[in-house]
């Protein structure tokens, strides 16, 4: 049997469609909140299990569970492109099932022991991380299966149990990526319950519930959070950015020119920390924007199947019709279309790979999230005035400066407000290394020790020097 055939309901169910074809993918059983008490109530049972084999006995499964999914990987991806639309090649579907296990091994090896807080000879006081109990995790689209690890990987390794949601649009993939992981787990240790904003709202405010994980849009991290205050649940929301990079003018346009392209057009632009409006001082700008079209020109776009396609649909309808309109906006305000913006009529959801130059910072293309292939290209003269207009948006997930001088970069890196500032590269995320937003982009971190211990609540224990025995 198939995992595909393996996650479908044996009758009825909604069908999903390939955004490539329109070709039917499969069918997903939508449970409703019912299904959805039954869940939580299971992985509520489940946890005390869990968390009672301790952090040995979890990383064991859990580092058998990363083995699953590399034996899978394979028919995991076919199943990610046909129902996302990412290529099989470029770094799009087989990139993200080798991030899955990559990010799961390396969730394992953070080393979690009691933090000793004071040992003064006078005063002891160590600080021990417990479980939650049980983590509600919800997800978006665009890169199903490896958000999903994101969340239930620390979950689960600080011994908690995982529902999760993923989204209406990117249903089987997650549900495949549980039913590899649930082939090493104990039972409801880890539950996946599709449904649409309904199974997600009542995740939301569910009293079985005693954390969020969110990765979404703002507007939607915004009514999570409302919905978790009655039960003070912890949450930690992954939101929408709006990514600037600034070029700074000793770089060399023809250098950066692919770090530049695919650090906004990986996923086909339908990335949360993708490069989203790029600065490019006056003495460049025409040579940044010869190098970036000559990229572009040669990047193929198509069905994900197709091996040499690296580019590929915009996932559904409605983001590819925000990508058009704001396209078609910086045009109307005097954008100046250096290629793309003009796509084919055909089956899918293709939108060409769009470059757009000489936009004022105000125009909608700039400063709202496209979410998808098309990237504005604005001139700056001053570093202070671009400077500004990369801080000036109430979002600040990441940013990226490009020079050759490591001096400037971090003089410019310090002025930046994201949570994370690559250098010479953008969205290069790691996970052993802190990754959440500023401002609207949302707050929690996740990766490394410091997102592990937010699945955790932090246990003081103090006393005289001698009063308990420390941790070994
Ligand atoms: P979305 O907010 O529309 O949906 C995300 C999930 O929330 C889905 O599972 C959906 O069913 C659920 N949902 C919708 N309304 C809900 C409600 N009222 N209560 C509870 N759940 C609800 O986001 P999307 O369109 O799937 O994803 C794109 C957005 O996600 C972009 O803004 C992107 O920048 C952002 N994103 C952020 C990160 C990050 O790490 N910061 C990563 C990926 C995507």
């Amino acid at each position: 049997m198939t995992i595909l055939e393996a996650i479908q309901p044996a009758t009825g169910g909604r069908t999903i469609t390939d955004p490539a074809t329109g070709e039917a993918v499969g069918r997903v059983a939508e449970p409703g909140v019912a299904d959805l008490d039954a869940a939580v109530a299971a992985a509520r049972a489940a946890q005390p299990g869990w968390a009672a084999r301790g952090d040995a006995g979890r990383a064991a499964l859990l580092s058998a569970a990363a083995d699953a999914v590399e034996a899978h990987a394979e028919e995991l991806a076919v199943l990610l492109s046909r129902e996302q639309g990412k290529p099989l090649n470029g770094p799009n579907a087989r990139f993200e099932l080798e991030a899955c296990a990559t990010w799961l091994r390396a969730t394992l090896a953070v080393p979690l022991d009691p933090e000793v807080a004071v040992d003064d000879g006078e005063t002891y006081a160590e600080i021990h991380h417990r479980p939650l109990g049980v983590v509600g995790a919800i997800g978006p689209w665009n890169w199903p299966m490896m958000i999903s690890i994101w969340q239930l990987a620390p979950a689960l390794r600080m011994g908690n149990t995982v529902v999760i949601k993923p989204s209406e649009y990117t249903p089987l993939s997650v549900l495949a990526l549980a039913h590899v992981l649930n082939t090493v787990l104990p039972a409801d240790v880890l539950v996946a319950v599709p449904g649409g904003r309904g199974v997600g709202e009542a995740l939301s405010s569910h009293p079985g519930i005693d954390k969020l994980m969110f990765t979404g849009s703002t507007v939607t991290g915004k009514a999570i959070i409302r919905a978790s205050a009655d039960s003070v649940k912890r949450v930690t929301v992954e939101l929408g950015g709006n990514d600037a990079g600034i070029v700074l003018d000793d770089a060399d346009p023809a250098a950066i020119a692919e770090g530049l392209f695919w650090g906004a057009f990986i996923n086909t632009g339908q990335t949360c920390a993708a490069l989203k409006r790029l600065y490019v001082p006056d003495s460049l700008y025409d040579a940044v924007c010869d190098e970036l079209t000559k990229v572009a020109a040669e990047m193929p776009m198509g069905v994900g199947l197709d091996e040499q396609n690296v580019l590929g649909p915009l996932q559904n309808r409605q983001q590819y019709d925000i990508v058009a309109g704001l396209v078609d906006e910086a045009r109307a305000g005097g954008g100046r279309v250096l290629i793309g913006g003009d796509p084919a009529d055909g089956p899918g959801n293709f939108y060409p790979a769009t470059l757009v130059a000489d936009l004022p910072n105000d125009n909608p293309l700039v400063a709202q999230e496209q979410f998808g292939p098309a990237l504005p290209i604005v001139r700056y003269s001053s570093l202070d005035e671009a400077i500004a207009w990369a801080n000036g948006l109430n979002v600040g997930l990441g940013a990226s400066v490009w020079t050759p001088s490591p001096a400037r970069a971090r003089d410019v890196a310090l002025r930046l407000d994201a949570g994370t500032v690559w250098i010479n590269e953008h969205g290069a995320i790691d996970p052993r290394v802190p990754f959440g937003g500023a401002k609207q982009s949302g707050y929690g971190v996740e990766f490394a020790r410091a997102g592990l211990l937010e699945c955790a609540q932090p246990v003081a224990i103090k006393g005289a020097a001698g009063s308990f025995a420390p941790s070994a």
